[in-house]
């Protein structure tokens, strides 16, 4: 079995294949929607996170997030990594609106933001807005994986 990631561009839906093998019994803890803008930042957060046993599916702004979010099944994802500055629609925007959307998981599914600013009103203003936890850039792998640990019990050991 391999691990596959889905880069979403322009209607257009790219996997773009690992190509480590994983074990054919490795439980895999769902898919991940990442919402980042940056493609270094993104390949580097989809390496993290599949690090974690996840499948991830990448979009580059909250506009494509929300729309994404809103066609896919409750319960298609097991969580969302959000960046805050984004063109088109930031992370924040993008979060409230998937918030209010009228679906089975849309109020739980969990919502990591990751942003630059660090000031405790930003961390407040993404909490309102929806947020589950709050990650501040530069961020490391092991801050990363211990939120999504905690907020999904999927208690990887690190190496
Ligand atoms: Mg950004």
């Amino acid at each position: 079995m391999k691990l596959c990631s889905k880069l979403i561009h322009e209607g257009k839906v790219i996997i773009m294949e690992d190509l480590r093998d994983i074990k054919q019994d490795a439980d895999t803890k769902g898919i991940a929607l990442l919402v980042e803008d940056n493609e270094i930042n993104a390949e580097i957060a989809t390496m993290q996170i599949k690090e974690l046993g996840f499948e991830v599916e990448w979009v580059a702004n909250g506009a494509r997030a929300v729309e994404r979010f809103g066609e896919t099944p409750a319960g298609y994802y097991s969580l969302v990594i959000m960046d805050i500055m984004m063109p088109v629609m930031d992370g924040l925007e993008a979060t409230r609106i998937i918030r209010r959307l009228d679906k089975d998981d849309a109020a739980t599914v969990p919502i990591v933001a990751i942003t630059a600013n660090a000031f405790p009103e930003d961390k407040e203003a993404s909490f309102e807005n929806g947020v589950t936890a709050f990650i501040t850039k530069p961020y490391s792998k092991r801050q990363l994986h211990e939120v999504i640990n905690n907020l999904l019990g999927t208690g990887v050991a690190e190496n």
